[in-house]
């Protein structure tokens, strides 16, 4: 942050111990310590915030801005950075509103309580419309915390909105010093490129621990967060040093995090115009070949994982080849899918609907509803948060599970039958996903 750092002697305790500011713990000490936590437990009231903006030729069709309100302590970052996001989205949206202007599709906003208890609020929320909400939601944009460092911005979201996030921050001014008049994706692209390929900018998988759980893990609703974050290449812990503490104040963040408040400005543009774009396109702005790249992605790391068990592969004979050409199917069908798309009749409502349709669908797709193995509420197939942390998002996550320190289990043939079955309800959802992108009968 550009201050000193290196703290004095005055920072330590009065405990006969050996202080250490880490990261990390000094040595490995086997020092026990016995902790009285009280907390109260009682049964309260919460309230989440609904605002709808109804669409004016598809009503039916929802785009879903939502993000918590409630915080662990004073909430200086998470949530307020996020939840001041969402009031001036809704303003300036309420602004266009009072000249005149109605999007094409409904817009919801959401103000989610209790999500710091357990993401209640929101999947609260999600469970009381499911039906209505895996009929009709196109997508859902997570406004959180949108600062958690002042490096360069951070995407996780489903491929299906990767190419609408680069279009949109090239049209976005970079915030960051040293980059006045260039792009916020020409800033992005240069501090954080792609780990498989370095012409485009980062873009991570979707984890959980906040409140799209329920609308993309459970329900199947394309979803996407953005904000500002740290240099990774220095700084490789998840979280910034005083989340959820006492510490995270007003004033953090306005001498230390965006001082000029210009972080915060980009990330509420990029999240209204995420909004703004999926709410009033006439063909809903999401790329399915994207999505098929990914599947190709996904599907051969999770083999190269394999392969380090080669002679059971052999001995158990497990095959990948479903998963591969079901893949392979998903990206054809993509491609003839999107070359349609293209040739699309835009004076004819109902051609373009029935594309749409397909569009909003793929998602839902990837859901199996029964659920991965012992997590039945994450019934995404590609994408779940990773079992050994619940920020992280893992791919195949129903075989990465089921490999996950396989030698140490007792039963090997059991064990592998389980990579096996977790094999075919990924292939198979896969190719089921590709036959909704076919030319409607
Ligand atoms: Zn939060």
């Amino acid at each position: 942050m550009g201050g000193p750092t290196a703290p004095d002697s005055s920072w330590k305790g009065s405990l006969n111990v050996s202080y250490n500011i880490g990261p990390g713990f000094a040595n490995s000490s086997t020092r026990r310590v016995r902790m009285h936590v009280h907390t109260n437990n009682k049964i309260t009231r919460i309230c989440n915030v609904i605002g709808i903006l109804r669409g004016a030729v598809e009503p039916d069709r929802y785009i879903i801005l939502g993000g918590h309100r409630d915080s662990w302590v004073f909430g200086g970052i998470d949530p307020t950075t996020g939840a001041a996001v969402l009031q001036e989205v809704v303003r300036s949206f309420g602004k266009m509103k009072m000249e005149g202007w109605r999007p094409k599709r409904t817009i919801i906003f959401a103000s989610w309580d209790a999500e710091e208890f357990g993401l209640l609020g929101s999947t609260e929320w999600a469970e009381e419309n499911a039906r209505v909400l895996q009929e009709r939601a196109v997508a859902y944009i997570n406004t959180d915390s949108s600062i958690e460092g002042n490096y360069t911005l951070r995407v996780d979201c489903s491929p299906l909105l990767y190419k609408l996030v680069y279009n949109l921050t090239k049209e976005i001014l970079s915030p960051d010093e040293g980059y006045e008049n260039k792009s916020l994706y020409e800033s992005w692209l240069e501090k954080d490129p792609a780990a498989e390929n370095n012409s485009y900018p980062r873009i991570n998988k979707l984890g959980s621990g906040s409140d799209f759980e329920a609308y993309f893990q459970r329900l199947g609703i394309t979803s996407g967060r953005v904000r500002y974050t740290k240099n990774r290449k220095v700084d490789k812990f998840s979280n910034y040093p005083v989340y959820h503490t006492v510490y995270e104040t007003f004033e953090l963040v306005e001498k230390f995090y965006d001082p000029t408040f210009k972080k915060e400005l980009t990330i509420a543009q990029l999240r209204g115009k995420l909004v703004y774009e999926l709410a009033d396109s006439q063909v809903i702005p999401f790329d399915c070949r994207d999505y098929g790249e990914a599947l190709e992605g996904y599907s051969s790391r999770i083999y190269r994982l394999a392969k380090k068990h080669e002679e059971q592969l052999k001995s158990y004979k497990v095959s990948f080849d479903p998963l591969f050409s079901a893949v392979v199917n998903f990206s054809k069908a993509a491609a003839e899918f999107h070359r349609r798309l293209e040739q699309v009749d835009k004076k004819n409502p109902v051609a373009v609907r029935i594309m749409n349709d397909q569009l909003m669908f793929i998602e839902r797709a990837f859901i199996d509803p029964l659920g991965l193995p012992g997590r039945k509420f994450y019934r995404h197939v590609i994408f779940a948060p990773s079992s050994h942390n619940k920020y992280a998002g893992e791919s195949f996550p129903g075989i990465y599970d089921a490999m996950f320190d396989i030698e140490s289990k007792a039963n090997q043939h059991e064990a592998w039958e389980e990579v096996k079955r977790q094999i075919s309800i990924a292939a198979f959802t896969v190719q089921a996903a590709a036959g909704t992108l076919k030319e409607v009968a």
